[in-house]
Protein backbone atom coordinates (compact mmCIF):
# COMPACT_ATOMS: atom_id res chain seq x y z
CA UNK A 1 0.00 0.00 0.00
CA UNK A 2 0.94 3.25 -0.76
CA UNK A 3 1.25 5.96 1.95
CA UNK A 4 0.22 8.89 0.74
CA UNK A 5 1.95 12.52 2.60
CA UNK A 6 3.12 15.71 1.14
CA UNK A 7 6.79 16.39 0.56
CA UNK A 8 6.99 19.90 2.24
CA UNK A 9 5.43 20.39 5.81
CA UNK A 10 5.14 24.09 7.97
CA UNK A 11 3.12 24.95 10.77
CA UNK A 12 -0.27 25.10 11.17
CA UNK A 13 -0.73 28.70 12.53
CA UNK A 14 -4.13 30.21 12.42
CA UNK A 15 -5.72 27.76 10.58
CA UNK A 16 -3.44 28.32 7.78
CA UNK A 17 -0.24 25.70 7.11
CA UNK A 18 2.46 28.19 6.84
CA UNK A 19 6.28 27.87 4.54
CA UNK A 20 8.42 30.36 6.19
CA UNK A 21 12.22 30.83 5.42
CA UNK A 22 13.90 29.73 8.27
CA UNK A 23 14.90 26.58 7.27
CA UNK A 24 13.94 23.22 7.01
CA UNK A 25 14.81 19.86 8.70
CA UNK A 26 14.26 16.15 7.43
CA UNK A 27 11.61 13.64 8.47
CA UNK A 28 13.76 10.71 7.96
CA UNK A 29 12.62 6.97 7.78
CA UNK A 30 14.72 5.39 9.94
CA UNK A 31 14.68 2.28 8.98
CA UNK A 32 15.89 2.87 5.69
CA UNK A 33 17.54 6.22 5.58
CA UNK A 34 15.48 7.81 3.39
CA UNK A 35 13.99 11.00 3.57
CA UNK A 36 10.06 11.45 3.71
CA UNK A 37 9.56 14.74 3.84
CA UNK A 38 10.86 18.59 4.62
CA UNK A 39 9.80 20.27 7.28
CA UNK A 40 10.32 24.04 8.06
CA UNK A 41 11.74 25.07 11.58
CA UNK A 42 9.49 27.71 13.74
CA UNK A 43 11.55 30.24 15.61
CA UNK A 44 9.96 32.85 17.90
CA UNK A 45 8.28 34.63 15.72
CA UNK A 46 6.08 32.58 14.21
CA UNK A 47 5.55 30.56 18.04
CA UNK A 48 4.63 34.73 19.31
CA UNK A 49 1.71 34.21 15.85
CA UNK A 50 0.86 30.98 16.53
CA UNK A 51 0.06 31.63 20.22
CA UNK A 52 -1.75 35.38 19.17
CA UNK A 53 -3.65 33.01 17.12
CA UNK A 54 -4.97 30.69 20.12
CA UNK A 55 -5.45 33.78 22.18
CA UNK A 56 -7.70 35.33 19.68
CA UNK A 57 -9.53 32.27 19.23
CA UNK A 58 -10.08 31.60 22.95
CA UNK A 59 -13.30 33.94 23.71
CA UNK A 60 -15.20 32.08 21.04
CA UNK A 61 -14.33 28.77 21.59
CA UNK A 62 -15.14 29.05 25.53
CA UNK A 63 -18.25 30.99 24.48
CA UNK A 64 -19.51 28.13 22.06
CA UNK A 65 -20.30 25.41 24.83
CA UNK A 66 -19.52 22.35 25.90
CA UNK A 67 -21.94 20.75 23.40
CA UNK A 68 -20.83 22.11 20.41
CA UNK A 69 -17.24 21.86 21.51
CA UNK A 70 -18.03 18.19 22.25
CA UNK A 71 -19.26 17.87 18.65
CA UNK A 72 -16.33 19.05 17.15
CA UNK A 73 -14.26 16.88 19.20
CA UNK A 74 -15.99 13.81 18.23
CA UNK A 75 -15.71 14.99 14.44
CA UNK A 76 -12.07 14.93 14.80
CA UNK A 77 -12.23 11.22 16.32
CA UNK A 78 -14.30 10.50 13.75
CA UNK A 79 -12.19 11.82 11.05
CA UNK A 80 -8.81 10.05 12.39
CA UNK A 81 -10.56 6.79 12.84
CA UNK A 82 -11.02 7.00 9.16
CA UNK A 83 -8.05 7.65 8.27
CA UNK A 84 -6.11 5.65 10.93
CA UNK A 85 -4.43 3.15 8.59
CA UNK A 86 -3.03 5.95 6.41
CA UNK A 87 -1.56 7.69 9.91
CA UNK A 88 -0.28 4.86 11.26
CA UNK A 89 1.47 3.69 8.01
CA UNK A 90 3.06 7.41 7.86
CA UNK A 91 4.16 7.07 11.97
CA UNK A 92 5.63 3.39 10.85
CA UNK A 93 7.57 5.02 8.62
CA UNK A 94 8.43 8.23 10.92
CA UNK A 95 9.29 6.30 13.71
CA UNK A 96 10.30 3.45 13.06
CA UNK A 97 7.80 1.58 15.07
CA UNK A 98 5.42 -1.85 14.16
CA UNK A 99 2.88 -1.40 11.76
CA UNK A 100 0.49 -3.85 14.01
CA UNK A 101 1.11 -1.61 17.32
CA UNK A 102 0.81 1.72 15.68
CA UNK A 103 -2.73 0.62 14.47
CA UNK A 104 -3.63 0.30 18.22
CA UNK A 105 -2.11 3.50 19.18
CA UNK A 106 -5.02 5.20 16.64
CA UNK A 107 -7.64 3.26 18.12
CA UNK A 108 -5.93 4.65 21.54
CA UNK A 109 -6.69 7.82 20.33
CA UNK A 110 -9.46 7.73 18.68
CA UNK A 111 -11.58 6.54 22.08
CA UNK A 112 -9.11 8.90 23.98
CA UNK A 113 -10.78 11.91 22.12
CA UNK A 114 -14.30 10.43 22.39
CA UNK A 115 -13.93 10.02 26.05
CA UNK A 116 -13.44 13.76 26.66
CA UNK A 117 -16.25 14.67 24.32
CA UNK A 118 -18.55 12.82 26.67
CA UNK A 119 -16.86 13.56 29.83
CA UNK A 120 -16.95 17.28 29.28
CA UNK A 121 -20.85 16.71 28.95
CA UNK A 122 -20.80 15.75 32.70
CA UNK A 123 -18.16 17.71 34.20
CA UNK A 124 -20.43 19.47 35.95
CA UNK A 125 -19.90 22.81 38.30
CA UNK A 126 -20.80 22.74 42.13
CA UNK A 127 -22.63 24.69 44.41
CA UNK A 128 -23.93 24.84 48.41
CA UNK A 129 -25.75 26.71 49.92
CA UNK A 130 -24.65 29.17 52.24
CA UNK A 131 -26.39 31.85 54.84
CA UNK A 132 -28.94 34.17 52.46
CA UNK A 133 -27.91 32.57 49.58
CA UNK A 134 -25.73 30.32 47.45
CA UNK A 135 -21.91 29.46 46.80
CA UNK A 136 -21.05 28.18 43.00
CA UNK A 137 -17.90 26.65 42.08
CA UNK A 138 -17.67 27.28 38.43
CA UNK A 139 -14.33 25.39 36.52
CA UNK A 140 -13.72 27.87 33.90
CA UNK A 141 -10.82 27.43 31.15
CA UNK A 142 -7.52 28.66 31.65
CA UNK A 143 -6.75 29.74 28.01
CA UNK A 144 -3.67 29.48 26.07
CA UNK A 145 -2.27 25.50 26.48
CA UNK A 146 1.11 25.37 25.19
CA UNK A 147 1.71 21.80 25.07
CA UNK A 148 5.07 19.74 24.17
CA UNK A 149 4.94 16.21 23.34
CA UNK A 150 8.08 13.34 22.76
CA UNK A 151 8.33 11.04 19.29
CA UNK A 152 7.61 7.75 20.96
CA UNK A 153 3.98 7.50 20.40
CA UNK A 154 2.44 10.24 18.42
CA UNK A 155 -0.79 9.81 17.92
CA UNK A 156 -1.70 8.84 21.69
CA UNK A 157 0.84 11.68 22.71
CA UNK A 158 -1.60 14.36 20.54
CA UNK A 159 -4.95 12.95 21.72
CA UNK A 160 -3.47 12.98 25.23
CA UNK A 161 -3.01 16.84 25.06
CA UNK A 162 -5.97 18.11 22.66
CA UNK A 163 -9.04 16.09 24.02
CA UNK A 164 -8.84 17.79 27.46
CA UNK A 165 -7.63 21.38 26.97
CA UNK A 166 -10.16 21.60 23.84
CA UNK A 167 -13.25 19.86 25.86
CA UNK A 168 -12.72 22.03 29.05
CA UNK A 169 -12.38 24.82 26.08
CA UNK A 170 -8.96 26.22 25.99
CA UNK A 171 -7.10 26.59 22.61
CA UNK A 172 -4.04 25.03 22.39
CA UNK A 173 -0.41 25.41 20.91
CA UNK A 174 0.67 21.82 19.96
CA UNK A 175 4.62 21.05 19.87
CA UNK A 176 5.27 17.90 18.52
CA UNK A 177 8.81 16.32 18.85
CA UNK A 178 11.27 17.08 15.64
CA UNK A 179 11.34 12.72 15.33
CA UNK A 180 7.69 12.17 14.65
CA UNK A 181 6.31 15.62 13.14
CA UNK A 182 4.30 13.84 10.12
CA UNK A 183 1.64 12.42 11.54
CA UNK A 184 0.83 15.29 13.87
CA UNK A 185 0.47 17.49 10.98
CA UNK A 186 -1.56 15.17 8.86
CA UNK A 187 -3.68 15.51 12.30
CA UNK A 188 -3.60 19.14 11.86
CA UNK A 189 -4.83 19.20 8.22
CA UNK A 190 -8.45 17.40 9.75
CA UNK A 191 -8.20 19.40 12.73
CA UNK A 192 -7.79 22.54 10.16
CA UNK A 193 -10.80 21.39 8.75
CA UNK A 194 -13.40 21.07 11.52
CA UNK A 195 -12.43 23.80 14.22
CA UNK A 196 -12.29 27.50 13.91
CA UNK A 197 -9.22 28.84 12.70
CA UNK A 198 -6.43 29.31 15.56
CA UNK A 199 -8.37 26.92 18.05
CA UNK A 200 -5.18 24.59 17.78
CA UNK A 201 -1.87 25.45 15.98
CA UNK A 202 1.26 23.83 15.50
CA UNK A 203 4.65 24.54 15.82
CA UNK A 204 7.29 22.86 14.57
CA UNK A 205 11.47 22.41 15.01
CA UNK A 206 13.56 21.78 18.07
CA UNK A 207 12.84 21.97 21.42
CA UNK A 208 15.43 24.32 22.37
CA UNK A 209 14.05 27.02 20.54
CA UNK A 210 10.10 26.22 19.61
CA UNK A 211 9.78 24.76 23.01
CA UNK A 212 11.28 26.89 24.96
CA UNK A 213 9.69 30.00 23.41
CA UNK A 214 6.52 28.51 23.78
CA UNK A 215 6.83 27.65 27.65
CA UNK A 216 8.29 31.65 28.40
CA UNK A 217 5.39 33.01 25.88
CA UNK A 218 3.73 35.60 28.47
CA UNK A 219 0.22 34.78 27.02
CA UNK A 220 0.72 31.02 27.78
CA UNK A 221 -1.46 30.39 30.47
CA UNK A 222 -1.03 26.69 31.37
CA UNK A 223 1.93 24.52 30.34
CA UNK A 224 1.53 19.98 29.58
CA UNK A 225 4.66 18.22 28.31
CA UNK A 226 5.49 14.82 28.17
CA UNK A 227 8.95 13.89 28.34
CA UNK A 228 12.41 13.23 29.68
CA UNK A 229 12.52 14.18 33.53
CA UNK A 230 15.80 16.37 32.15
CA UNK A 231 13.74 18.65 29.89
CA UNK A 232 10.45 18.10 32.17
CA UNK A 233 12.66 19.80 34.80
CA UNK A 234 13.25 22.79 32.55
CA UNK A 235 9.51 23.55 31.81
CA UNK A 236 8.73 23.19 34.99
CA UNK A 237 11.45 25.93 36.00
CA UNK A 238 10.08 27.99 33.42
CA UNK A 239 6.33 27.26 34.50
CA UNK A 240 7.45 28.26 38.32
CA UNK A 241 8.93 31.42 37.11
CA UNK A 242 5.89 32.32 35.18
CA UNK A 243 3.70 31.09 37.78
CA UNK A 244 1.77 29.15 35.31
CA UNK A 245 0.50 26.00 36.32
CA UNK A 246 2.39 22.66 34.44
CA UNK A 247 1.18 18.61 34.02
CA UNK A 248 4.30 16.79 33.64
CA UNK A 249 4.45 13.32 32.19
CA UNK A 250 7.96 12.13 32.60
CA UNK A 251 10.52 9.30 32.57
CA UNK A 252 9.72 6.11 34.10
CA UNK A 253 11.87 2.56 35.22
CA UNK A 254 9.05 0.61 36.43
CA UNK A 255 9.49 -3.10 38.20
CA UNK A 256 7.56 -5.93 37.41
CA UNK A 257 7.42 -8.81 39.83
CA UNK A 258 6.68 -11.89 39.83
CA UNK A 259 5.71 -14.60 42.57
CA UNK A 260 6.11 -17.05 43.23
CA UNK A 261 2.67 -18.76 43.39
CA UNK A 262 1.72 -17.81 39.91
CA UNK A 263 -0.40 -20.63 38.20
CA UNK A 264 0.56 -20.35 34.24
CA UNK A 265 4.52 -19.21 34.04
CA UNK A 266 3.98 -18.82 30.03
CA UNK A 267 1.18 -16.52 30.10
CA UNK A 268 3.39 -14.45 32.68
CA UNK A 269 6.60 -14.86 30.67
CA UNK A 270 4.78 -13.50 27.68
CA UNK A 271 2.83 -10.75 29.66
CA UNK A 272 6.43 -9.72 30.84
CA UNK A 273 7.95 -9.87 27.51
CA UNK A 274 5.37 -7.76 25.93
CA UNK A 275 5.71 -5.16 29.38
CA UNK A 276 9.57 -4.32 28.76
CA UNK A 277 10.17 -4.48 24.53
CA UNK A 278 6.57 -3.25 23.62
CA UNK A 279 7.03 -0.10 21.25
CA UNK A 280 10.73 -1.36 20.94
CA UNK A 281 11.16 -0.46 24.72
CA UNK A 282 10.59 2.75 23.70
CA UNK A 283 8.21 2.82 26.45
CA UNK A 284 7.69 5.32 29.87
CA UNK A 285 5.30 2.80 31.05
CA UNK A 286 8.06 0.24 29.96
CA UNK A 287 8.68 -2.77 32.70
CA UNK A 288 11.89 -2.76 32.13
CA UNK A 289 13.19 -3.79 36.20
CA UNK A 290 11.32 -7.86 36.26
CA UNK A 291 12.03 -8.80 39.91
CA UNK A 292 11.36 -12.70 39.81
CA UNK A 293 11.14 -14.92 43.03
CA UNK A 294 13.94 -17.58 43.56
CA UNK A 295 11.88 -20.18 43.50
CA UNK A 296 10.33 -20.31 40.61
CA UNK A 297 13.68 -18.39 39.24
CA UNK A 298 15.32 -20.35 37.23
CA UNK A 299 12.30 -22.24 35.27
CA UNK A 300 11.07 -18.44 34.48
CA UNK A 301 14.47 -17.15 33.66
CA UNK A 302 14.97 -20.35 30.64
CA UNK A 303 11.16 -19.42 29.54
CA UNK A 304 12.41 -15.77 29.72
CA UNK A 305 15.40 -16.21 26.92
CA UNK A 306 12.91 -18.54 25.17
CA UNK A 307 10.28 -15.99 24.93
CA UNK A 308 12.92 -12.94 24.03
CA UNK A 309 14.74 -15.22 21.13
CA UNK A 310 10.97 -16.22 19.45
CA UNK A 311 10.43 -12.17 19.02
CA UNK A 312 10.29 -11.54 15.51
CA UNK A 313 12.87 -8.72 14.62
CA UNK A 314 11.54 -6.81 11.24
CA UNK A 315 10.90 -3.90 9.14
CA UNK A 316 8.25 -1.09 11.00
CA UNK A 317 5.87 -2.32 7.64
CA UNK A 318 6.32 -6.10 8.14
CA UNK A 319 2.67 -7.07 9.54
CA UNK A 320 4.77 -9.82 11.61
CA UNK A 321 7.28 -7.63 13.31
CA UNK A 322 7.06 -7.23 17.00
CA UNK A 323 9.87 -5.56 17.63
CA UNK A 324 11.47 -3.06 14.78
CA UNK A 325 14.35 0.12 14.71
CA UNK A 326 14.55 2.65 17.27
CA UNK A 327 14.00 5.74 16.29
CA UNK A 328 17.13 6.85 14.80
CA UNK A 329 20.87 6.04 15.13
CA UNK A 330 21.53 8.36 18.30
CA UNK A 331 18.93 6.24 19.89
CA UNK A 332 20.63 3.08 18.58
CA UNK A 333 23.59 3.82 19.48
CA UNK A 334 22.61 4.87 23.14
CA UNK A 335 21.02 1.63 23.91
CA UNK A 336 24.12 -0.59 22.85
CA UNK A 337 26.37 1.74 24.64
CA UNK A 338 24.24 0.77 28.11
CA UNK A 339 24.02 -3.15 26.95
CA UNK A 340 28.13 -2.58 27.34
CA UNK A 341 27.58 -0.39 30.56
CA UNK A 342 25.42 -3.16 32.09
CA UNK A 343 28.12 -6.18 30.91
CA UNK A 344 30.66 -3.72 32.55
CA UNK A 345 28.96 -3.27 36.36
CA UNK A 346 28.75 -7.22 35.99
CA UNK A 347 25.53 -7.57 34.26
CA UNK A 348 25.46 -11.13 32.90
CA UNK A 349 24.02 -11.23 29.10
CA UNK A 350 21.17 -13.44 28.79
CA UNK A 351 20.01 -13.38 25.13
CA UNK A 352 20.30 -10.51 22.55
CA UNK A 353 22.64 -7.44 23.02
CA UNK A 354 23.73 -6.88 19.88
CA UNK A 355 22.32 -5.00 16.54
CA UNK A 356 20.17 -6.85 14.39
CA UNK A 357 19.86 -6.90 10.58
CA UNK A 358 16.96 -6.50 8.75
CA UNK A 359 16.79 -6.74 4.80
CA UNK A 360 16.47 -3.95 3.24
CA UNK A 361 16.49 -1.67 5.98
CA UNK A 362 20.15 -1.57 6.36
CA UNK A 363 20.22 1.97 8.10
CA UNK A 364 18.00 1.05 10.74
CA UNK A 365 19.08 0.65 14.72
CA UNK A 366 17.60 -2.81 15.28
CA UNK A 367 18.35 -3.86 18.53
CA UNK A 368 17.74 -7.69 19.37
CA UNK A 369 15.83 -7.89 22.36
CA UNK A 370 18.05 -8.38 25.30
CA UNK A 371 17.51 -9.60 28.94
CA UNK A 372 20.62 -9.03 31.20
CA UNK A 373 20.72 -10.53 34.71
CA UNK A 374 21.15 -7.57 37.02
CA UNK A 375 21.73 -5.99 40.51
CA UNK A 376 19.04 -2.95 41.26
CA UNK A 377 22.21 -0.98 41.91
CA UNK A 378 23.73 -1.00 38.60
CA UNK A 379 22.67 1.99 36.20
CA UNK A 380 20.96 -0.55 33.76
CA UNK A 381 18.69 -0.68 36.73
CA UNK A 382 18.73 2.99 37.81
CA UNK A 383 18.45 4.84 34.09
CA UNK A 384 15.75 4.73 30.94
CA UNK A 385 17.49 2.75 28.40
CA UNK A 386 14.33 3.47 26.15
CA UNK A 387 15.34 0.13 24.31
CA UNK A 388 14.11 -3.33 24.14
CA UNK A 389 16.41 -4.07 27.20
CA UNK A 390 15.24 -5.89 30.34
CA UNK A 391 16.79 -5.92 33.42
CA UNK A 392 15.91 -9.49 35.52
CA UNK A 393 16.37 -9.24 39.33
CA UNK A 394 16.29 -12.10 41.28
CA UNK A 395 14.51 -11.83 44.88
CA UNK A 396 13.72 -14.02 47.78
CA UNK A 397 13.44 -11.69 50.70
CA UNK A 398 9.93 -9.53 50.42
CA UNK A 399 10.98 -6.71 52.21
CA UNK A 400 14.27 -6.23 50.20
CA UNK A 401 12.40 -6.64 46.47
CA UNK A 402 10.33 -3.68 47.74
CA UNK A 403 13.23 -1.77 48.64
CA UNK A 404 14.75 -2.35 45.75
CA UNK A 405 11.72 -1.66 43.40
CA UNK A 406 11.18 1.45 45.15
CA UNK A 407 14.78 2.20 44.98
CA UNK A 408 14.43 4.38 41.53
CA UNK A 409 14.15 8.26 41.29
CA UNK A 410 11.21 7.10 39.11
CA UNK A 411 7.49 6.43 40.12
CA UNK A 412 5.72 5.81 36.78
CA UNK A 413 4.11 2.21 37.12
CA UNK A 414 4.66 -1.08 38.26
CA UNK A 415 3.41 -4.93 37.68
CA UNK A 416 2.75 -7.67 39.95
CA UNK A 417 2.08 -11.51 39.05
CA UNK A 418 0.05 -13.55 41.84
CA UNK A 419 -2.14 -15.70 41.94
CA UNK A 420 -3.41 -14.39 46.37
CA UNK A 421 -5.30 -11.32 45.64
CA UNK A 422 -4.11 -10.09 49.23
CA UNK A 423 -0.89 -10.33 48.18
CA UNK A 424 -1.07 -8.24 45.72
CA UNK A 425 -3.48 -5.75 47.27
CA UNK A 426 -0.80 -5.18 49.55
CA UNK A 427 2.29 -5.12 47.48
CA UNK A 428 0.10 -2.60 45.35
CA UNK A 429 -0.12 -0.41 48.41
CA UNK A 430 3.98 -0.88 49.19
CA UNK A 431 4.66 0.22 45.95
CA UNK A 432 5.71 4.21 44.93
CA UNK A 433 4.12 3.95 41.34
CA UNK A 434 1.39 6.29 39.31
CA UNK A 435 -0.34 3.30 37.80
CA UNK A 436 -0.03 -0.44 39.46
CA UNK A 437 -1.13 -3.24 37.01
CA UNK A 438 -2.01 -6.80 38.76
CA UNK A 439 -1.75 -9.52 36.57
CA UNK A 440 -1.42 -7.57 33.07
CA UNK A 441 1.06 -4.93 32.45
CA UNK A 442 -0.07 -1.91 30.70
CA UNK A 443 -3.68 -2.46 31.54
CA UNK A 444 -4.77 1.50 31.12
CA UNK A 445 -8.65 2.09 29.99
CA UNK A 446 -11.03 4.89 29.04
CA UNK A 447 -10.99 7.06 32.39
CA UNK A 448 -8.06 5.64 34.47
CA UNK A 449 -6.05 7.38 35.74
CA UNK A 450 -1.80 8.04 34.39
CA UNK A 451 0.83 10.00 35.89
CA UNK A 452 3.94 9.80 38.06
CA UNK A 453 4.80 9.57 41.15
CA UNK A 454 7.97 11.26 42.23
CA UNK A 455 10.77 11.95 39.16
CA UNK A 456 7.96 11.14 36.68
CA UNK A 457 5.93 14.00 36.78
CA UNK A 458 3.20 15.60 38.12
CA UNK A 459 -0.47 15.24 37.44
CA UNK A 460 -2.90 13.24 35.64
CA UNK A 461 -3.90 12.59 32.34
CA UNK A 462 -6.80 9.97 30.72
CA UNK A 463 -9.36 10.23 33.51
CA UNK A 464 -11.78 12.97 34.77
CA UNK A 465 -9.53 14.34 36.84
CA UNK A 466 -7.47 15.84 33.66
CA UNK A 467 -10.27 17.87 33.03
CA UNK A 468 -9.45 20.01 36.33
CA UNK A 469 -6.33 20.82 35.25
CA UNK A 470 -7.50 22.39 32.23
CA UNK A 471 -9.55 24.64 34.10
CA UNK A 472 -9.92 26.79 37.35
CA UNK A 473 -12.66 27.59 39.43
CA UNK A 474 -14.28 30.91 39.91
CA UNK A 475 -16.73 30.92 42.67
CA UNK A 476 -19.68 32.92 42.02
CA UNK A 477 -21.63 33.79 45.69
CA UNK A 478 -25.40 34.90 45.47
CA UNK A 479 -27.28 36.84 48.24
CA UNK A 480 -30.64 37.01 48.12
CA UNK A 481 -30.63 40.67 49.70
CA UNK A 482 -27.85 42.98 50.07
CA UNK A 483 -26.92 43.16 53.69
CA UNK A 484 -28.35 45.58 56.39
CA UNK A 485 -25.41 48.88 56.57
CA UNK A 486 -22.48 48.08 58.95
CA UNK A 487 -20.77 51.93 58.39
CA UNK A 488 -23.31 54.00 57.59
CA UNK A 489 -25.45 55.75 60.33
CA UNK A 490 -28.64 53.99 61.65
P1 LIG B 1 12.63 14.99 25.35
O1 LIG B 1 12.41 15.48 26.72
O2 LIG B 1 13.98 15.05 24.77
O3 LIG B 1 11.70 15.79 24.32
C1 LIG B 1 10.30 15.91 24.52
C2 LIG B 1 9.81 17.19 23.85
O4 LIG B 1 10.41 18.32 24.49
C3 LIG B 1 10.18 17.30 22.38
O5 LIG B 1 9.09 17.86 21.66
C4 LIG B 1 11.36 18.27 22.39
O6 LIG B 1 11.50 18.98 21.18
C5 LIG B 1 10.95 19.20 23.52
N1 LIG B 1 12.05 19.95 24.15
C6 LIG B 1 13.36 19.66 24.17
N2 LIG B 1 14.05 20.61 24.83
C7 LIG B 1 13.14 21.53 25.26
C8 LIG B 1 13.23 22.73 26.02
N3 LIG B 1 14.40 23.20 26.47
N4 LIG B 1 12.08 23.39 26.30
C9 LIG B 1 10.89 22.92 25.88
N5 LIG B 1 10.75 21.80 25.13
C10 LIG B 1 11.86 21.10 24.83
O7 LIG B 1 12.05 13.52 25.34
P2 LIG B 1 12.11 12.45 24.18
O8 LIG B 1 13.46 11.84 24.13
O9 LIG B 1 11.58 13.02 22.91
O10 LIG B 1 11.01 11.39 24.67
C11 LIG B 1 11.32 10.33 25.46
C12 LIG B 1 11.02 10.64 26.92
O11 LIG B 1 9.64 10.91 27.07
C13 LIG B 1 11.31 9.47 27.82
O12 LIG B 1 11.93 9.93 28.99
C14 LIG B 1 9.93 8.93 28.14
O13 LIG B 1 9.86 8.21 29.34
C15 LIG B 1 9.12 10.17 28.17
N6 LIG B 1 7.68 9.87 27.98
C16 LIG B 1 6.85 9.96 29.07
C17 LIG B 1 5.50 9.64 28.93
C18 LIG B 1 4.56 9.71 30.11
O14 LIG B 1 3.35 9.73 29.90
N7 LIG B 1 5.05 9.75 31.34
C19 LIG B 1 5.01 9.26 27.69
C20 LIG B 1 5.88 9.18 26.62
C21 LIG B 1 7.22 9.50 26.78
Amino acid sequence: MNVEFSEVYGPLINGVFEINNNGTFTAQDPATGKCLATIHYCNEQDVDRAVSAAHGAFAGWKALGQQERARLINALADAVEADSERLARIDALDVGRCISEVRKDYQTAVRHYRYFASVILAHEDHGREIAGGYALGKREPLGVCGQIIPWNAPAIMAAFKLAPALAAGNTVVLKPDENASLSTLELGRHIARIFPAGVVNIVTGLGEVVGAALSAHPQVRKLSFTGSTEVGRIVAGVAAERLVPATLELGGKSANIVFADVEDLDAVVDNATFAAIHNNGQSCLAGTRLFVHGDIFEAFKDKLIESFRRVRVGSPLDEESRVSCLVSAHQGRKVLEYIDIGIAEGATLLVGGARAEVAGCEAGYFIQPTVLLAGNHMRICQEEIFGPVLSLIQWDDYEEMIAQANDTEYGLAAGIYTANLKNAMATANRLEAGSVWINRYSNISDGTAFGGYKNSGIGREFCRETLNAYTQVKTITVQAEVPAPWFAPR
